[in-house]
C-alpha cells in the first residue's frame, strides 16, 4: 500500500487581483522504502506540493492520504496529530532551536508526541549515533558545522519514526562535497528504515540517484 497518495490535489493562490492555479490535478503515490525527487523550476509549486502533502496547507479540492487514511474530512486537530506521528519535514535551512543542544533539538518533537524523556533520549542518541553525530549530541546549532546542522535536522525530521519524508531543497544551503555527504546520510536512512521520502531538488546528480524522478508541468506530476 502506498505510505502516501494524492488525488487530484489542486492548490490555487491569490494574488493581488488575479488567482493562479498551482496545482491543477495532481495525482502522484509514494510507497515505502521509496526515495523520489521532485525537480522542477523554481515557481512550478513544489514547496507547494510538499505542504500540501504534509497536511501543512489544505488542498481547494483532491484527496491527501497517508498511510491508507483520507485527510480532507479530518480536524485541524486530527490532521496536527498525523502530521507529529506520521510525516517529517527537512528545509534548505536547519530551522533548529539555537538554544537547545543537538540531542534537545532530536527529543523535542518526541517529548511533543508524548514519549517519556528516557526513551526519547535514547532514540535521539541512536539517530544522532547513526548519522555520525554521535560525539555532537551537547553541542549547540552554533557550534555545528552546516552538514551537521542539515544531519542534526533529518535526526529531528525522523524522531518520531514518520512513514514519510519531505525535504524541500535538503541540500541548498551546502556545498557541493558537504550536500553530497548529508544526502548519502538522508539516502542510507531511508533504506534502513523503510521511511518513504519526497525530495525537492535542483541538484540533478543527487536527483539522479534516487529511485525515481518526478516534475511539475502545468501542475501534474509527470515521470522524468
Ligand atoms: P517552488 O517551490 O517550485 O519554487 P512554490 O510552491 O513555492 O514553488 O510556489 C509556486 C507559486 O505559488 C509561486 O508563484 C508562488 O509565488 C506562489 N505561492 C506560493 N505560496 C503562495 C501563497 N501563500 N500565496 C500566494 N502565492 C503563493
Ligand atoms: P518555506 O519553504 O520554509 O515554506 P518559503 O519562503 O518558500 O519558505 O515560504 C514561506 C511561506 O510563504 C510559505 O507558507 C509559502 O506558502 C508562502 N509563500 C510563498 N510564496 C508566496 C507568495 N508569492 N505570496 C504569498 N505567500 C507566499
Amino acid at each position: 500500500m502506498e505510505t502516501l497518495r494524492l488525488e487530484a490535489i489542486h492548490r490555487r493562490y491569490k494574488q493581488g487581483q488575479a488567482t493562479i492555479e498551482i496545482l491543477r490535478g495532481t495525482d502522484f503515490s509514494l510507497y515505502p522504502g521509496e526515495a523520489v525527487a521532485l525537480v522542477a523550476p523554481s515557481g512550478a509549486g513544489k514547496s507547494t506540493l510538499l505542504h500540501v502533502a504534509g497536511l501543512l496547507e489544505r488542498p481547494d479540492g483532491g484527496e491527501v492520504i497517508i498511510g491508507g487514511r483520507p485527510t480532507s474530512s479530518l480536524s485541524d486537530a486530527e490532521r496536527t496529530r498525523i502530521r507529529r506521528h506520521e510525516v517529517g519535514f527537512v528545509y534548505q535551512f536547519h530551522h533548529l532551536m539555537g538554544e537547545f543542544s543537538a540531542m534537545e533539538n532530536v527529543m523535542l518533537p518526541q517529548l511533543v508526541a508524548g514519549l517519556d524523556k528516557k526513551e526519547a533520549r535514547k532514540r535521539a542518541e541512536e539517530l544522532l549515533q547513526w548519522l555520525g553525530l554521535g560525539h555532537r549530541g551537547t553541542h549547540r546549532p552554533a557550534e555545528l558545522s552546516g552538514g551537521e546542522q542539515q544531519r542534526v535536522a533529518i535526526a529531528r525530521a525522523v524522531a518520531n519514526a514518520p512513514r514519510v519524508l519531505f525535504a524541500d531543497e535538503p541540500t541548498g544551503n551546502l556545498d557541493v562535497v558537504t550536500a553530497e555527504a548529508v544526502f548519502e546520510s538522508l539516502f542510507k536512512l531511508i533504506k534502513a528504515t523503510g521511511l518513504s521520502a519526497l525530495v525537492a531538488t535542483h541538484n540533478l546528480e543527487l536527483a539522479a540517484r534516487m529511485d525515481r524522478r518526478i516534475t511539475l508541468r502545468d501542475g501534474l506530476a509527470v515521470e522524468v
